[in-house]
C-alpha cells in the first residue's frame, strides 16, 4: 500500500522538478519520508554568541560581528581566502582554502555576520577554517530562535536550495502530513520510559518549540531507532535459537583426565566462567554462535583446547581456524602439547601443506580418525569435509568475513557445528550489543595472576638515544625487543625507509646483537624465517613493521618500542602492546612521537600510558572516533543511524536494549495486540544491522 509517505518530493510544495533533481542527486531524498528523516545536524541558537575575548579553544562556536578585510592570498593549489573578523572584543582570522572563489564573491564588508565554525588558536592567532558564515538577521520570533541546520551540498546552495530553505520546506511538508505520522512506539513503552509521541517528536527535531522541547524529541527519536535495532536482533536470535538444532556433548572423560591430571595452571574466574557458559550452551540442544571476548593474554587458548574436548569426548570433531600461518603454527604447536598427553590425534593444514600430507588429513577428517584440524583458510576449501565435526573455533575474527564462517558452518550439513568465535579486539560492551547483537558474548574480563602490568613510557624522538641505553640493559638481562613501524598503504615506500634506516641505526647502535626484520615486501618464507629465528630467541632485536601485530606469542619479549606511535589507532597500539607482557619478566611499552602532536594523538598517548585495560581503552576509542571507523563494525551498518550516537548515547541505549529484551521475552513473535504496532514498524524497515550470526 503506497503511503503519502512515498509521495515523490517533486509535489512538495516549492520544490518542483529542477530541485527535486538536485535533493535526488546530493542529498538522496526521493520521497516525502526521505526529507522527513533529513533531520537537522545542529541548531542555531540565536540568543548564545560567544566573544572573541572568551574564546575556548579547539571548540565549535557562533559568534557575531563584521568583516574587516578579506583577500586571496597564496598562488595556485596553495591559494586561499582569508578574511579579518571583529567583534567588540577583539579580532579573528577566517580562512577558506576549497570553494575560496564562490565564498569571496559573497563576502561583504561593513555587514554584520554570524559566524559559526571551530576555532584553534596558534601562536596567539585564532582561526576557524572553513565557517558557515550568514549575514545577522535579528529576530524577535520567540519561537524561530532555535533554528535547525541541514546538511546542504555546494549546488544546493547555489541555486538557493540552503538550509534555510530546507527549514521552509520542511515547513511546507509538516503543514501537510504531520497529523498523518504514525506512532511507532506502544503506548505502554512511551508511558514506561517518559517518551514523547511520535508527532511532537518529529515535529520538534524540525522546529523546536524550546531546549526542553528538542531535548525530549530528540530523546525519543534515538531511543526508537536504538530499540528497533535490539528489537529485530532478539527476534532473530530467538528465531535461530528455535530453529537450529544442536549436537548435545555431555559426556566429558578426556575432559576430566585433562583437568585432573594435566591441567598445567590453575584457571582463572573468568576462563571458569566462559567455560561454564560453553558447557550450557553444549547441553541445550540448541546450535552455538558465540563470541569469546579476551584482550590480549588472557587465556583464550587454552579454553579453545578445553572446549574442544568437550566435542571431542561426543565422538566429534573440532577444527581452529586463524588468520595467518604463523598463527595457526603457534596455535597448533600449544594444542599438540596438550593433545599428544591425552592421545588425541591433531594435524595442521595450511596453504603450505604437502600434497601428500594433505591427502592424508583430508582421509583422516573423512574417516574420523582425526579429532582436532588447526588450519588457515585452507580449512574452507571444499575438498575438507569431517566425518562428523561438531565444534569450529576462528580466532581473531575480524579478519575472516561472515561469509567464511557461514562455510564454516556448512561443513557438517546433518547437524551445523557449534560455533565460538575469539576475538583480541577489545569492543565496548555497548557497541557489541549493537554490532554483535545476534551472537551470544562471553567475555573474560580478568588476567592470569602474577602477570606483571606492562609498564607504558612515552618518550620523544629526542629521547632515542636513552631508550636504545633502556634496550642494551633488557638485552643483557637475556630478554628480547620488538622495535615497530607503521605502515599505511599510500606511502609504503615512505614507511619501507623508515624502516630500514631504523634497522641501519639500530644495527650500527648494537653491533654485536643479532637482529631480524620483518615487513610486507618480503617473500613470506623470508618473513617465516626470520620470524622463526626471533620465535627460538636466536636474533634478540625484532624490526618490523605491523605485520607482527596479531596473536605472536614470544614470552621472552620484554620491550617493545613503537616508533612514530602517533601515526597508530588506540587498537592497534593496544594490540602491538599484547606482544609484550606475556612472561613472567616486568614488560615495557615505549611509545615514541614527535614533540608536536594533534589533541587527539595526545590523548591516544596518554590513555595507553594510563591504563592496559583493552576495555578502557575501546571506550576512549569509540569517543575519539565514533563507532564507523571502530574495528569490527565496519560491515555492521552502525553508521547508518540518524539520530542516535553509540558513543554518546549509551545510557539510552542500554534503557532501549532492556525494554526489546522484555518485550521479546514476553512476546517472540509479537503476536499480543499491545505489540501490533512493533510487527507493523519491524516489517516496514528497510535497512537493519547485518546479521552475523546468520548462515548465507
Ligand atoms: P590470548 O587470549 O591472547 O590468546 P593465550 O591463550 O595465548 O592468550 O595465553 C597467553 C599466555 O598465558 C599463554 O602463555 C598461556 O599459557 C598463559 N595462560 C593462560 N591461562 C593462564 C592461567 N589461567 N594461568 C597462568 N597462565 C595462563
Ligand atoms: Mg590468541
Amino acid at each position: 500500500m503506497a503511503s503519502i509517505f512515498d509521495t515523490s518530493i517533486e509535489f512538495l510544495k516549492g520544490v518542483g522538478p529542477q530541485k527535486a533533481v538536485m535533493l535526488n542527486k546530493d542529498m538522496g531524498i526521493f520521497t516525502f519520508g526521505d526529507l522527513l528523516q533529513h533531520y537537522p545536524f545542529r541548531y542555531e541558537d540565536r540568543t548564545q554568541f560567544y566573544t572573541v575575548a572568551t574564546l575556548p579553544n579547539d571548540a565549535s562556536v557562533q559568534l557575531r560581528g563584521v568583516l574587516t578585510h578579506f583577500e586571496m592570498v597564496g598562488e595556485l593549489r596553495k591559494q586561499r581566502l582569508v578574511a579579518e573578523f571583529r567583534d567588540q572584543t577583539g579580532k579573528i582570522e577566517l580562512v577558506w582554502f576549497k570553494g575560496a572563489k564562490w565564498v569571496l564573491k559573497s563576502l561583504k564588508l561593513n555587514t554584520e555576520y554570524v559566524v559559526y565554525g571551530k576555532a584553534t588558536s596558534f601562536n596567539g592567532k585564532t582561526t576557524i577554517a572553513h565557517p558557515e558564515i550568514n549575514i545577522y538577521k535579528p529576530t524577535n520570533d520567540q519561537e524561530g530562535f532555535l533554528q535547525p541546520v541541514y546538511h546542504t551540498s555546494e549546488t544546493m546552495k547555489k541555486k538557493f536550495l540552503d538550509s534555510k530553505a530546507i527549514a521552509a520546506l520542511q515547513k511546507n511538508l509538516l503543514a501537510q502530513i504531520l497529523t498523518q505520522i504514525p506512532e511507532t512506539l506502544p503506548d505502554y513503552i512511551l508511558k514506561h520510559y517518559g517518551l514523547i509521541d511520535k508527532q511532537n517528536a518529529v515535529l520538534n527535531i524540525h522546529h523546536p518549540k524550546d531546549h526542553k522541547l528538542l531535548g525530549r524529541a530528540r530523546a525519543r527519536m534515538k531511543f526508537e531507532e536504538l530499540f528497533y535495532i535490539q528489537l529485530k536482533l532478539f527476534k532473530e536470535k530467538g528465531l535461530r535459537k528455535n530453529t537450529f538444532k544442536g549436537q548435545i556433548f555431555k559426556r566429558v572423560e578426556l575432559l576430566t583426565t585433562f583437568y585432573n591430571d594435566y591441567l598445567p595452571f590453575p584457571l582463572t574466574g573468568a576462563q571458569k566462567k566462559v567455560i561454564k557458559e560453553i558447557r550450557q550452551d553444549f547441553i541445550s540442544g540448541k546450535q552455538m554462535n558465540r563470541l569469546l571476548q579476551g584482550d590480549v593474554g588472557s587465556g583464550k587458548t587454552i579454553v579453545a583446547f578445553i572446549v574442544m574436548l568437550m566435542a571431542i569426548d561426543n565422538g566429534t570433531q573440532s577444527c581452529l581456524m586463524a588468520p595467518t600461518e604463523i598463527l595457526a603454527d603457534q596455535h597448533y604447536q600449544g594444542l599438540k602439547e596438550f593433545a599428544d598427553i591425552l592421545g588425541v590425534s591433531i594435524a595442521k593444514l595450511t596453504g603450505s601443506s604437502k600434497t601428500a600430507e594433505r591427502r592424508k588429513i583430508h582421509e583422516g577428517l573423512v574417516s574420523g580418525d582425526l579429532k582436532i584440524i588447526v588450519g588457515t583458510h585452507a580449512l574452507l576449501e571444499d575438498k575438507v569435509q569431517f566425518k562428523n565435526l561438531g565444534l569450529s573455533v576462528i580466532d581473531e575474527q575480524h579478519r575472516f568475513g561472515v561469509a567464511q564462517r557461514s562455510k564454516l558452518w556448512n561443513k557438517n550439513k546433518s547437524v551445523f557445528p557449534h560455533i565460538l568465535v575469539m576475538t583480541a579486539t577489545p569492543i565496548p560492551r555497548t557497541l557489541a550489543m549493537t554490532v554483535y547483537g545476534d551472537l551470544d558474548v562471553s567475555v573474560i574480563d580478568e588476567m592470569p595472576a602474577g602477570r606483571k602490568p606492562i609498564k607504558t613510557i612515552h618518550s620523544y624522538d629526542s629521547g632515542r638515544s636513552r631508550v636504545f641505553g633502556f634496550m642494551r640493559e633488557e638485552i643483557k638481562k637475556g630478554r628480547q625487543v620488538y622495535v615497530v613501524y607503521p605502515l599505511i598503504e599510500e606511502s609504503e615506500k615512505l614507511d619501507l625507509k623508515d624502516l630500514t634506516d631504523g634497522y641501519e641505526s639500530i644495527s650500527r647502535a648494537f653491533p654485536d646483537v643479532p637482529l631480524s626484520i620483518v615487513h610486507g615486501r618480503m617473500k613470506p618464507e623470508d618473513k617465516d624465517y626470520e620470524m622463526k629465528r626471533f620465535v627460538k630467541n636466536e636474533t634478540k632485536i625484532m624490526v618490523a613493521t605491523t605485520v607482527i601485530e596479531v596473536g605472536v606469542n614470544v614470552p621472552n619479549a620484554s620491550m617493545m618500542i613503537i616508533e612514530n606511535a602517533e601515526r597508530f589507532g588506540l587498537a592497534q597500539l593496544h594490540q602491538l602492546r599484547g606482544r609484550v607482557g606475556r612472561g613472567a619478566e616486568q614488560s615495557y611499552c615505549i611509545l615514541m612521537t614527535d614533540v608536536k602532536l594533534s589533541k587527539e594523538a595526545k590523548i591516544r598517548m596518554e590513555t595507553m600510558v594510563r591504563t592496559n585495560n583493552g576495555f578502557e581503552i575501546a571506550d576512549v576509542d569509540l569517543q575519539l572516533r565514533g563507532p564507523g571507523d571502530m574495528e569490527g563494525t565496519q560491515q555492521s551498518g552502525v553508521m547508518d543511524l540518524l539520530m542516535a550516537d553509540l558513543a554518546k548515547d549509551q545510557e539510552i541505549l542500554k534503557e532501549a536494549r532492556y525494554c526489546a529484551e522484555n518485550v521479546i521475552e514476553k512476546d517472540p513473535q509479537l503476536e499480543l495486540l499491545e505489540n501490533r504496532v512493533l510487527q507493523q514498524h519491524i516489517a516496514s524497515l528497510k535497512k537493519s544491522v547485518v546479521n552475523w550470526g546468520r548462515i548465507s
